[in-house]
């Protein structure tokens, strides 16, 4: 596939240029920096299925979920940004042209390593003060369907990718802070191609038509979304941006553009929230000690609770360790039935753990009083004995260590949305940001940031992330209930993979795609380092999961003779679509070789 067929040469601009000065379309201009920002040769970017290369690169790589948003990093990088410069350019971008999955008025995770430590920031959105557990029940005490609670001032929690990258940036930033909004202003002032997805997933969608603003903007005056190409300029997205790059996070969290995120919310329709001003205010993202985990011969780091990823991918991973080895887990080039048969298994024991144990680590102490009991060889090992010839169907929690309390566990729910971010840079910082709105297009409330001017921003719906239920039958609580200040349960799990000996790093990837993100990453992390598969070939892979009821596989990828032995084996088999938005790096002898999900629009680029 080519993408941006001009890019040889436009290698040589940034690093190049000393000293240049950025005016955008509206005169803005920008400190003086060796960064100007090219706007791309559009693309013709990828609908449906659409097979990807794989992409060797010698010293930097980039691969995020838009060919416009890689674009933009690879321009930072190219002028000498570190990692985090070009993640914060990609978001921005993608703010822009993916509005659908993440953005500012979403919230991330990023794991980062510097070359000698990895820390896991935390920009996860957090329940306002004013929320009680019943958040999502209505009068007669049953939980809201999943669309009333997503569309609604109810689920939007307070952004937090915004104060989170302004953190990692003032550690790891090489460019300044403002150079790095450039592409995302430019593209908004100048205009971008409405590209397929975008197009696809606005014409699949209702609830987005209901907010005035959103309907003006996405749709034309008979309700038909914009047509793939449409320039689409967004005005009160590239005003809102300015004034972020200009004054840092407080131009978001404070003042013009927090007061009308509040009103947005507070003055929904249907189903008002209750964020205000001091919640906005006070937001503080975390930076926590990342979870590290020997498997093979890796270390596999991810990103704690409140994300229940990393714990359940090891999980899976060890359980599977303990499980006796399938003689050959791949046939024909597809994960053979016997293998998904202990992979769905394996699956099933790890989300009965995830539901019960699981939440904001402020909130809920680990079992054992340390997360690590979740991963204990000898309870994997006991979990994995539970695994037979035919499927357990639906497995029960464990009890990996004494837990403080008494919870019951979090019934399954709806998940969607997202993006993936993976870069490594000339310096050998490397990172993982999954990065997130929740559902498509998220609470479906655009904000102006108070501007008057057309276009703007999603506001996620985190909190559906939340137990709707806050307690079981018997009136047991939930670990994940809704609580004031608390943050989510999330799947998202970025992760950087290390040599075990040595410490080198292997592999930076994640996926969007719900609580599926979780099988996503764990498969492509064996296909990778346990199947020897380069990174795309791991990614483009059939997908096969369970969250603890039926097995899904991935719609037609798989013969119907696998689909026959798992259901004599008693699984409950359904095809349905898998579209994951996986991107991984992989360190090779050369370099590095990257991949991007077949199932979206993601490129990688690099040098
Ligand atoms: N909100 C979900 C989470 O944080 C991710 C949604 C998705 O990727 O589809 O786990």
């Amino acid at each position: 596939m080519t993408v941006f067929p001009s890019m040889h040469s436009r290698r040589l601009l940034g690093a190049s240029v000393l000293t240049l000065l950025l005016i955008t379309a509206s005169g803005q201009l920008f400190a003086d920096t060796a960064f100007r920002y090219q706007i791309p040769v559009q693309p013709e970017a990828a609908s449906g299925y659409q097979e990807k290369p794989g992409w060797a690169t010698s010293s930097f790589s980039v691969a995020a979920a838009n060919p416009l948003a890689t674009d933009a990093g690879y321009q930072i990088l190219k002028a000498g940004g570190s990692a985090i410069d070009a993640a914060i350019a990609v978001q921005m971008v993608l703010t822009l042209v993916e509005p659908q999955s993440s953005g500012i008025g979403g919230g991330a995770f990023l794991m980062h390593f510097d070359g000698s430590k990895v820390l896991a920031y935390d920009g996860r959105e957090t329940a306002p003060a004013g929320v009680t557990e019943s958040l999502f029940l209505d009068q007669d005490g049953a939980p809201l369907s999943f669309m009333d609670a997503a569309a609604s001032g109810l689920s939007v929690g307070v952004p937090g990718v915004l104060r989170m990258l302004e953190e990692a940036h003032s550690a790891h930033g090489q460019l300044p802070w403002e150079v790095l909004f450039a592409p995302a202003i430019i593209l908004a002032e100048e205009g971008f191609a409405v590209s397929p997805r975008l197009h696809t997933l606005l014409a699949g969608e209702t609830a987005l038509k209901a907010n005035a603003a959103a309907a003006d903007f996405y749709y034309d005056t008979d309700g038909e979304p914009l047509p793939v190409g449409h320039q689409l300029k967004n005005p009160a997205l590239a005003a809102v941006l300015k004034q972020i790059a200009e004054k840092g996070s407080k131009a978001f969290y404070t003042g013009g553009v927090a007061l009308d995120l509040v009103q947005q919310v507070q003055q929904h329709p249907v189903y008002p929230g209750s964020m205000t001003e001091q919640d906005m205010a006070a937001y503080e993202p975390v930076v926590r000690e990342p979870l590290c985990t020997d498997w093979k011969a890796y270390r596999v780091c991810g990103f704690p609770p409140p994300s229940s990823g990393h714990l359940t991918i090891m999980q899976m991973l060890g359980v599977l360790e303990h499980t006796p080895a399938v003689e050959a887990p791949l046939q024909d080039g597809l994960p053979s039935e016997a293998w998904l048969h202990q992979f769905t298994e394996a699956a099933r024991l790890s989300f009965a753990d995830r539901a019960l144990y699981i939440a904001d680590p402020d909130f809920v102490s680990p079992p054992g009083g340390n997360w690590a009991s979740m991963l204990a060889p000898d309870y994997l090992r006991e979990r994995a004995g539970l695994i037979s010839a035919t499927s357990m169907g639906r497995a029960t929690a464990g009890v990996p260590g004494p837990w403080q309390v008494s919870y019951a566990s979090m019934p399954e729910q709806e998940e969607y949305g997202t993006s993936h971010i993976s870069i490594v840079d000339a310096e050998g910082n490397a990172l993982a940001m999954t990065t997130t709105i929740e559902s498509a297009f998220g609470a479906r409330i655009l904000a102006n940031g108070g501007t008057d001017l057309p276009g703007g921003y999603l506001l996620n719906n985190e909190l559906t992330d939340f137990s709707f239920q806050p307690a079981d039958a018997d009136g047991v609580p939930i670990a994940n209930r809704v609580e004031p200040g608390k943050r989510p349960r999330s799947s998202m799990s970025p992760t950087l993979v290390f040599e075990r000996e040595g410490g080198e790093l292997v592999a930076s990837l994640g996926s969007p795609g719900g609580a599926a993100i979780i099988h996503y990453t764990a498969r492509t992390l064996i296909a990778m380092l346990d199947w020897g598969l380069n990174a795309q070939e791991a990614i483009s892979l059939p997908h096969a999961l369970s969250f603890n009821g039926p097995t899904f596989l991935e719609a037609d990828r798989f013969p119907e003779s696998t689909i026959e032995a798992l259901r004599a084996r008693e699984h409950e088999v359904t095809e349905r679509d898998l579209t994951s938005g996986l991107q991984a790096i992989q360190k090779t002898a050369d370099g590095f070789f990257s991949g991007a999900d077949p199932r979206r629009e993601g490129v990688v680029m690099g040098d």
